[in-house]
């Protein structure tokens, strides 16, 4: 997806602070951070959103999944942590390639 900036940092295109990287998935701090600690976690390859992701795909979130506490844990929330996966127009998502922020460190508002 050549105008998708999160392909592009995959790409090595445009620059990220990486937290952790493996041949299927990416993860990096937010830009614009909610809290003292907030990254994301990405697939490499290019899914729009985790409605665009099927069966194929379950390998892939599983590991997505279990790789956030241990760089949450990594990252020093040692006290818990919020993950949040916006998904579509009408659920938040700005970027259009699935992504899944982990973020905390400070007071979070009760959901
Ligand atoms: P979402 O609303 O879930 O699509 O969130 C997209 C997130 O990507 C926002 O929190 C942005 O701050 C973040 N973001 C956008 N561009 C970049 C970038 N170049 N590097 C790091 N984070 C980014
Ligand atoms: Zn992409």
């Amino acid at each position: 997806m050549s105008d998708c900036i999160f392909c592009k940092i995959v790409a090595g295109e445009l620059p990220c602070s990486k937290v952790y990287e493996d041949d299927e998935i990416l993860a990096f701090h937010d830009i614009r951070p909610v809290a003292p600690v907030h990254f994301m976690l990405i697939p490499k390859a290019h899914i729009a959103s985790l409605a665009d992701c099927d069966e194929r795909h379950q390998a892939l979130l599983g590991r997505i999944l279990l790789l956030a506490p241990r760089l949450a844990r990594e990252q020093g929330l040692t006290n818990g942590f919020r993950t949040m996966i916006n998904t579509g127009r009408g659920g938040g998502q700005e970027v259009f390639h699935l992504h899944v922020h982990v973020f905390g460190g400070g007071p979070l508002r009760p959901m």
